[in-house]
């Protein structure tokens, strides 16, 4: 069994008045704590319609804050990746979620776990921001792979070592003198296979933890970054947690199960969840009320905030110019909203998704088929007119290249059979509607005709696509027998990236 990581991580809030705190017997045995939870953050800056960034989220604690000193901001994962910023360098050295830390560390972030994205990024990169990072980290089921096997990731500051605890316990104390030990303990899904990561099973783990936390505090919140259903099972086997404040959904959850609260907001700080923790030390008893908070103009962005998150779109701005993009330039002026939402993108093709095949199409004409995974798309929002560059950019933040390649019928049906199977994750698959599913023949058809096994089908999809590394499609790829012919037409814009060809079919196509 592994070591637990000693309570390096007390954090305590006194009160400004904490000398005066009486010790006359009004201790009423009831504190109040505050968590404002925001989770799937990927943009620093307000979004289009001017909701979210992360300087009204350090504006929305502060509201809070001063009201209840006991606050605490917390970030349920998923904000290092993926990003416009990851394409882009600045002193030298990809950017790779530098600038949401930083906008963290001011915002007044207090503690964060890992959600599948933050290992998207290289194991240097993440040990870098985790080293940048002044907010507290928890991570109780994950763990990086080292030579001398599995140990807690770590963080340096100050020439100091210090491992990611397993679970963090945080002292509160009131104006009457009640003090309560609140425990927090972190679970993420074992979805990102990164090398160095290692995770332990989130259910058991939790349960574990939980055990050998109740006896010393007098609540256990669990934050998460997993799937609703896998919430619902980690309330239903530990109905004792004070809440789960979760993530990876992207759009809000709200439930009750066996009384304890799921929280989840909306992705990129649209929304906020704001949940206050009763804790009765005398009837031994939580309370929990939690509300949704919408981060629109309503909210002032916090000034100390907004001068990091200037700071990078201004860095990024400049890098979009060095690689061909205005982003400020709008491309798109009138026309419908393009539905960018995850949950719409990943089971159905969209107003956006079909213009990005067309797109595609257009940038590579002689394809007979064109294919794109829904994951490639992950801006989970609606893109409201007038479109910009940057909207282009942060609709693909992964950029790529379209790829074209001959395929036989085979394999291409293997591969449209897959995408339906992937409805509802990344893996799944956007065509041209000259490709159709034929319900009564139970056959692919392109252009009305049944699609044959032996039959070369010219084909153009991204280059993300044919590596082989989406989710149960890893046999797309160049060593596959059913790949005929790979064309060499990458290095030429629009299709050395993906993005560019979508501004271009704007172009040719405004309005
Ligand atoms: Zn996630």
């Amino acid at each position: 069994m592994r070591k637990i990581i000693p309570l390096s991580f007390i954090f305590l809030m006194i009160l400004a008045s904490a000398c005066s705190v009486t010790r006359n017997g009004q201790d009423d045995g009831r504190i109040e704590l505050v968590l404002v939870q925001v989770n799937d953050v990927y943009e620093i800056a307000p979004l289009s319609g001017n909701v979210g960034g992360m300087a009204r989220v350090a504006s929305l604690k502060k509201q809070y804050q001063q009201k209840n000193p006991n606050t605490l901001l917390i970030m349920a994962g998923d904000f290092l990746s993926p990003s416009v910023y990851n394409s882009l360098s600045y002193e030298g050295k990809p950017i790779r979620g530098r600038q949401m830390v930083e906008a963290m560390n001011v915002a007044g972030m207090d503690l964060a776990i890992f959600g599948n994205h933050e290992f998207d990024i290289k194991e240097s990169e993440l040990q870098s921001r985790l080293n940048e990072s002044i907010f507290n980290w928890v991570s109780t089921n994950t763990f990086q792979q080292t030579s001398e096997g599995a140990q807690p990731f770590k963080k340096t500051a100050n020439g100091k070592e210090q491992p990611i605890p397993e679970y963090i316990i945080h002292t509160l104390r009131d104006a009457d003198g009640t003090v309560a030990r609140v425990g927090f303990i972190s679970i993420t899904l074992p979805f990102n296979k990164a090398a160095y990561v290692i995770y332990t099973d989130p259910l058991s783990t939790a349960k574990k933890m939980y055990a050998q936390l109740k006896d010393s505090v007098d609540a256990v919140v669990a934050i998460t970054h997993q799937f609703m259903e896998d919430d619902r099972i980690l309330a239903n086997n530990l109905p004792q947690l004070a809440l789960i404040a979760g993530g990876h959904e992207h759009d809000m959850r709200f439930e009750t199960i066996n009384g304890v609260k799921i929280t989840k907001a909306h992705a990129n700080a649209r929304t906020a969840y704001v949940i206050t923790l009763e804790i009765n030390k005398r009837k031994n008893s939580i309370n929990s009320k939690a509300h949704l908070v919408y981060l629109n103009e309503s909210i002032p962005l916090d000034s100390a905030t907004n001068v990091a998150v200037e700071k990078w779109t201004n860095i990024a701005d400049a890098s979009f110019k060095n690689i061909g993009f205005d982003s400020k330039k709008i491309v798109l002026v009138k026309g419908e909203p393009l539905d960018g939402r995850e949950a719409e993108i990943r089971s159905r093709p969209t107003n956006l998704t079909k213009q990005i095949i067309l797109a595609m199409q257009e940038a590579a004409p002689k394809a007979e088929v064109v294919l794109l995974n829904a994951g490639s798309i992950r801006v989970d929002d609606i893109i409201a007119m007038p479109v910009t560059q940057y909207d282009i950019i942060r609709a693909m933040p992964f950029g790529g290249g379209i790829q074209e390649v001959d395929m036989k019928g085979k394999l291409l049906k293997q591969i449209l059979d897959q995408g339906e199977k992937n409805k509802g994750i990344g893996g799944y698959l956007l065509y041209n509607e000259q490709v159709k599913f034929d319900n009564q023949k139970n056959e692919w058809t392109l252009k009305s005709a049944p699609i044959q096994d032996e039959m070369v089908y010219r084909i153009a999809l991204s280059d993300f696509l044919f590596s082989g590394l989406e989710a149960n499609l890893e046999f797309l790829n160049k060593q596959n027998p059913g790949i005929i012919k790979t064309y060499d037409v990458q290095s030429s814009c629009p299709l050395s990236d993906i993005r560019h060809a979508i501004i271009k079919y704007f172009e040719n196509h405004p309005g």
